[in-house]
C-alpha cells in the first residue's frame, strides 16, 4: 500500500483562487493591504518576503514591505508598528522572524493591533484561540495543517493527534487548534520518552521539529494521516521535511510531501487571514458614525452599532 499524497500546492491554488475571485468581486473601492516588516539582511527572510508578496499581488492584494537596517533599535520599530496600525490602509501586519538580537520578540508581537495581527501571534489572538473564541485570527501554520486534515478526513472529532514540537508558532496553537475540533492532542518535545511508541497510537501524527526525516515507517500507525511541517535543507541543496518520507509513504493513509505539502498552505492561510481581517475591518468602519478608526468609542459602546 503506497499513502495517498495530500497536495498542499493545488489545495493552495485553489484557496488563492477563490480569494483572487472575492477580492475582485468585493464592492469597496480600496484593497485589503498586507504591510510585512523586514528587518535586516537574512537571505532566507527575504526569499520568504518576496515570495508573499508574489502571492498577495497574484489575488489582487497590496503588499507593502517596509524594510529597516540590521541595527534598528527597539523603540524605533516599535513606533513604525504604531504607525502602522494607525494607518487605515493597511488591514494586516506582520513582522518576519527572525529578529535581531537587541529586539525583544514579545514586546513587538504585542505592539501589533490584535485585528491587523494577521500571523495570529500577538499574545491577545493567542488567548481568545485559547478559549476558543471565534473571533481569533488563527497563526497561518497551524490553520494550514487544520485545513489539510480536514479535507483529508471531514470530521476530526475523537481522533487521537500527536503533534511533535510545542512553538509559539506551530505546536502549541495547532495543539489548541485540533482540541477546539474535539480531537484527543498529545504534544510531545525533545524530553518526551519513548516517542515512537507514542506516535504509533496516533490517528493523525504531526511533526514540526526541524529535524530531517526524523520519523519513521516504524512511528507510523498502519492507516495513520502523517502531516510534515518540516522545513530543512540537505546538504545537497534539497529540501526536505521531518518525516522520511519514502519509508513512511508505504505505511501511512495520507501523507504531506516537502515542498508542497504544508508551505505553500501556509501562505494561502496568511492571505486569507488578511483578507478576513480586511472585511472585518471595513465593517466596523460601516457601523462607526464618528469617523475614527481604531480608538472609536463603536469598539467599546454598543450604543454606536
Ligand atoms: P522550533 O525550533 O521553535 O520548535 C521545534 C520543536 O520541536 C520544539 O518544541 C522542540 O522541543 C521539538 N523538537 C526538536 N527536536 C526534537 C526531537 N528530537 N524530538 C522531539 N521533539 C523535538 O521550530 P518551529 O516550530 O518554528 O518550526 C518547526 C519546523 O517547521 C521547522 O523545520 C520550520 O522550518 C518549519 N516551519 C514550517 C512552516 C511552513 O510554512 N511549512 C512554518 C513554520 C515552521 P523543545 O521545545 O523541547 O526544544
Amino acid at each position: 500500500m503506497s499513502a495517498e499524497i495530500i497536495d498542499g500546492k493545488k489545495i493552495a491554488a485553489e484557496i488563492r483562487q477563490r480569494l483572487k475571485e472575492e477580492i475582485a468581486a468585493d464592492t469597496h473601492e480600496d484593497l485589503p493591504v498586507l504591510a510585512v516588516v523586514l528587518v535586516g539582511e537574512n537571505p532566507a527572510s527575504q526569499i520568504y518576503v518576496r515570495n508573499k508578496k508574489k502571492a498577495a499581488e497574484e489575488i489582487g492584494m497590496g503588499c507593502e514591505v517596509v524594510e529597516f537596517a540590521e541595527s534598528i533599535g527597539e523603540n524605533a520599530l516599535l513606533h513604525s508598528l504604531e504607525e502602522l496600525n494607525e494607518n487605515p490602509h493597511i488591514n494586516g501586519i506582520i513582522v518576519q522572524q527572525p529578529l535581531p538580537s537587541q529586539i525583544n520578540l514579545q514586546k513587538v508581537l504585542e505592539a501589533i493591533l490584535p485585528e491587523k495581527d494577521v500571523d495570529g501571534f500577538s499574545p491577545y489572538n493567542a488567548g481568545l484561540l485559547q478559549i476558543k473564541d471565534p473571533s481569533a485570527i488563527v497563526a497561518a501554520t497551524p490553520k494550514a495543517v487544520l485545513t489539510l486534515l480536514q479535507k483529508q478526513l471531514g470530521d476530526l472529532s475523537g481522533k487521537h493527534a500527536v503533534i511533535i514540537g510545542r512553538s509559539n508558532i506551530v505546536g502549541k496553537p495547532l495543539a489548541l487548534l485540533l482540541l477546539n475540533h474535539d480531537c484527543t492532542v498529545t504534544i510531545a518535545h525533545s524530553k518526551t520518552k519513548n516517542l515512537s511508541a507514542l506516535c504509533q497510537e496516533a490517528d493523525i501524527l504531526v511533526c514540526a521539529t526541524g529535524k530531517a526525516k526524523m520519523v519513521k515507517k516504524d512511528w507510523v500507525k498502519k492507516g495513520a494521516v502523517v502531516i510534515d511541517v518540516g522545513i530543512n535543507r540537505l546538504e545537497n541543496g534539497k529540501l526536505c521535511g521531518d518525516v522520511d518520507f519514502d519509508e513512511v509513504q508505504k505505511h501511512a493513509a495520507a501523507i504531506t510531501p516537502v515542498p508542497g505539502g504544508v508551505g505553500p498552505m501556509t501562505i494561502a492561510m496568511l492571505l486569507e487571514n488578511t483578507w478576513e481581517a480586511f472585511k472585518k475591518q471595513k465593517n466596523q468602519e460601516k457601523t462607526c458614525h464618528c469617523g475614527h478608526h481604531h480608538d472609536c468609542c463603536c469598539h467599546s459602546h454598543k450604543s454606536h452599532e
